[in-house]
């Protein structure tokens, strides 16, 4: 199936990415969001972003014509002629859940319901429709228009089909897809949080400063960016949830929270989005 109609729930950091990258491949796109202000934000992103590409000659047509491939919906019935919808609402399983059911009830039939959730069990939200076999994870990285990676998730049902459509619609959208099965974290924030984690455990305990970790790890081990710092990218809160979700996950104590990472988070300090996480943003 060529899924040349596609629709992407939420329009946010990751919605917008997604709906980009689709409508890059010549592909039409429904992108859904709760209100009007946020789409018209997202487009203005796309835009912004379609337009750096031109800028680097990393584009092959106007930018005017891949956002005249973009239309907009408020009201989530917009789906019914797409053949997949990728869901890229925030991380909370009640809104997953209620966005799920709604496109179940209004998707076609054969049609593939795909969700960008970086930690909740794709089986999970597979049984909340009643077609598990074609749910499925497309876990996109950020920025979306520039990181090539695509984490397939197979939930318990996901059928052999529908895992095969989306390794080649990836492939179509210039991305490179890795498939993996679902437990907790999937194998992305699976190796990656519990590495932050101990980041932040030698940080707690006095093993080292915060960028003498961060500068072992980046020559060292050729990381780009030290694990500390990644950590203040991504939001601390987030990587405290992935945690939780891994230790509840497999009820394993090796998963369990750094209380240094703990207690930043209760403090309000965030990373990047809030000025202050492992390091001070408060004077950039
Ligand atoms: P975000 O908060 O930036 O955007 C979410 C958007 O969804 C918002 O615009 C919100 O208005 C909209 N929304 C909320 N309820 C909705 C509904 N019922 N119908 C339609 N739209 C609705 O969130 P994000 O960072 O883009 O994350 C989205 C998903 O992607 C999450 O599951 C997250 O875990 C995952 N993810 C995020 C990143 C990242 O780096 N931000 C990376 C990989 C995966």
């Amino acid at each position: 199936m060529n899924h040349s109609q596609v629709s992407v729930i939420g329009s946010g950091t990751m919605g917008n990415g997604i709906a980009h990258v689709f409508a890059q491949s010549g592909r039409r796109v429904t992108l859904v969001d709760v209100n009007e202000e946020f789409l018209g934000r997202a487009l203005a992103t796309i835009g912004k972003n379609l337009d750096r590409q031109q800028a680097k000659g990393r584009l092959e047509e106007d930018p005017e014509a891949v956002l005249g491939r973009i239309t907009t919906a408020t009201d989530v019935a917009a789906v019914e002629g797409s053949t997949i919808a990728i869901e890229a609402v925030p991380e909370s399983r009640d809104l997953k859940r209620d966005v799920f059911e709604k496109l179940d009830g209004m998707m076609p039939e054969g049609a593939i319901l795909a969700s960008n959730t970086s930690s909740i069990s794709i089986t999970e939200i597979a049984a909340t429709t009643g077609r598990p076999g074609s749910v499925i994870g497309m876990h996109f990285m950020n920025p979306v228009p520039i990181m090539k990676l695509i984490e397939v998730i197979r939930g318990h049902d996901t059928t052999d089909d529908v895992t095969q459509q989306v390794m080649d619609l990836s492939r179509e959208l210039g991305k490179v897809p890795v498939e993996v099965n679902d437990y907790p974290g999937f194998v992305s924030n699976r190796v990656l949080m519990p590495l932050i984690n101990e980041a932040a455990f030698c940080l707690m305990e006095g093993v080292a400063t915060k960028e003498a970790i961060d500068e072992v790890m980046k020559l060292g081990m050729n990381h780009p960016m030290g694990p500390l710092t990644l950590a203040d990218f991504i939001g601390l809160d987030v990587c405290l949830h992935i945690m939780g979700v891994l230790v509840d996950g497999f009820g394993d104590p090796r998963y369990r929270p750094c209380p240094l990472l703990r207690k930043l988070v209760a403090a309000g300090h965030l990373g990047r989005k809030s000025g202050r996480g492992f390091y001070d943003y408060s004077e950039t």
